[in-house]
């Protein structure tokens, strides 16, 4: 398949998805996740209108912002070390990996310093694997409860990853939980602000997260492809 063809799969599959669910098509938006492809599939990407990337290491991504800057929105997705912090403020958009308090603060400094406001969301490790990072759920609010003293931060919602399932359905209970809890925080107002966003659902699971209220869905091989090794 090429890259029409995947887009146009991909536009059908998240169509089909809203209209089971019963949700409007412009509440979902896709991040084209660009870690297994070249410049210039980003380029192609950018061409066809797709102008959300996401990377997870800066150094795979920075030839390719330094290339293509602010023609795309930038979003971070992966594991963040403090001394990254530096590279991504100021050029990536979103970070959608905030974790740990830690990470938070260095964030927030960051943005200060520079006068500017970071758009983030809450990793929360939902299905409790190991592997995954992500904030335990019920230590969520006590989390949030601090994000009134980082104000150069702004939290657009909460963002998970289901574990991989030969069937995604079993992913369901993941990503509702997601859910659950963003609404909970918004009816606990533990937050100064209400979030509204989940980020949640990759190549083969982002069925199940649209039917359960992904806002954001972070799409790789099934829509940027994969190419290389
Ligand atoms: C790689 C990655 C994706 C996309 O993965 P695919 O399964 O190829 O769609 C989405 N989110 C995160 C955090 C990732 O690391």
């Amino acid at each position: 398949m090429d890259l029409d063809e995947r887009i146009q799969q991909v536009e059908q599959r998240v169509n089909e998805a809203c209209r089971r669910s019963g949700r409007a098509r412009n509440d979902v938006r896709i991040i084209a996740v660009t870690k297994y492809v070249s410049l210039q599939t980003i380029q192609q990407l950018l061409q066809r209108g797709l102008k959300d990337i996401g990377e997870n290491r800066w150094q795979d991504a920075r030839e390719k912002w330094e290339q293509v800057g602010s023609q795309a929105n930038w979003h971070f997705l992966g594991h963040l070390q403090s001394n990254k912090v530096k590279d991504i403020v100021g050029k990536f958009n979103t970070i959608h990996s905030i974790d740990r308090l830690s990470i938070l603060q260095a964030i927030d400094r960051r943005a200060s310093a520079l006068g500017l406001t970071m758009n983030g969301f809450i990793q929360v490790n939902v299905s409790g694997e190991a592997t995954k990072s992500g904030i335990e759920p019920d230590k969520l609010e006590a989390f949030s409860e601090q994000l009134k003293l980082y104000s150069s931060v702004r939290i657009m919602g909460l963002m998970t990853m289901a574990p991989y399932e030969a069937e995604p359905e079993q992913t369901r209970p993941v990503f509702r939980k997601l859910r659950e809890l963003r609404d909970l925080l918004n009816e606990k107002s533990v937050l100064p602000y209400r979030i509204e966003h989940l980020s949640m659902g990759m190549s083969n699971d982002f069925e199940v997260a649209i039917e359960e209220g992904a806002t954001w869905i972070r799409l790789g091989t099934v829509l940027a492809g994969r190419e290389g090794g």
